[in-house]
């Protein structure tokens, strides 16, 4: 199974680590894909250029077994659909489950994305919840999507939709940007070496 991390990463960040890091022991994955959006929809570009977002991601995850960056959305340039990123991963790897992790606040919105429907048919959707927080009300299409047995993402290629419960760190990528331009420390919220690179390259000192 190859579990699947879209982003904006503007910067990477701990919430985004360690989240990737606990779906990888959970389901077993074989490799998790961070995925740099190119240009998110329903967003402002993003702050960082494209190159830097892609060199801090590497930083982040140097000696990480198992960690890849997927630079297709980057390729492919234009809005960066996640429908389109699954038809392409799906091509590439025809007999994987694929699963796609989304946040539990990225969730919320799922029904607004492209052909959001269409995700079901190219891979699975994994949301990441905040243990003991309830999920609100299901559109009819998810409800029958939904699935509690983990096993049947493995025993199914695509179309199976879970709450998984992980260990949430209130970090945002917002809130990191603001601190450099106020020029309060965010040691500790993401990995030394991304913070010394934003440092170097004057990234975030305005927002
Ligand atoms: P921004 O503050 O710029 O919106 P962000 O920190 O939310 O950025 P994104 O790159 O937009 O980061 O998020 C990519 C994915 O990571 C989304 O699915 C989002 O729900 C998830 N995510 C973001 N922050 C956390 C966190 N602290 N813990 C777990 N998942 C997170």
């Amino acid at each position: 199974m190859i579990g699947i991390f879209g982003g904006t990463f503007d910067p990477i960040h701990y919430g985004h680590l360690r989240s990737a890091l606990e779906v990888k022991h959970i389901f077993g994955l074989t490799e998790v894909r961070l995925i740099p959006s190119y240009q998110p929809p329903h967003r402002d570009k993003p702050h960082g250029s494209v190159g830097n977002r892609l060199h801090m991601l590497r930083l982040a995850i140097e000696g990480q077994n198992g960690f890849k960056i997927d630079t297709r959305e980057i390729d492919r340039q234009g809005v960066s659909f996640m429908v389109d990123t699954l038809a392409s991963l799906r091509q590439e790897f025809p007999s994987q489950s694929l699963l796609l992790f989304i946040g539990g606040d990225a969730f919320n919105k799922l029904t607004t994305w492209h052909q959001w429907q269409r995700l079901f048919d190219l891979s699975h959707v994994v949301v990441m919840t905040r243990p003991g927080s309830p999920i609100g009300q299901l559109d009819d299409y998810l409800v029958a999507k939904q699935v509690s047995d983990r096993q049947e993402l493995s025993q199914n290629l695509v179309g199976k939709l879970y709450f998984q419960p992980i260990t949430q760190l209130a970090i945002s990528a917002t809130a990191i940007r603001t601190m450099f331009a106020e020029q309060f420390s965010p040691r500790f919220l993401l990995p030394d070496a991304v913070i010394a690179y934003i440092r170097q390259h004057k990234l975030y000192e305005t927002l």
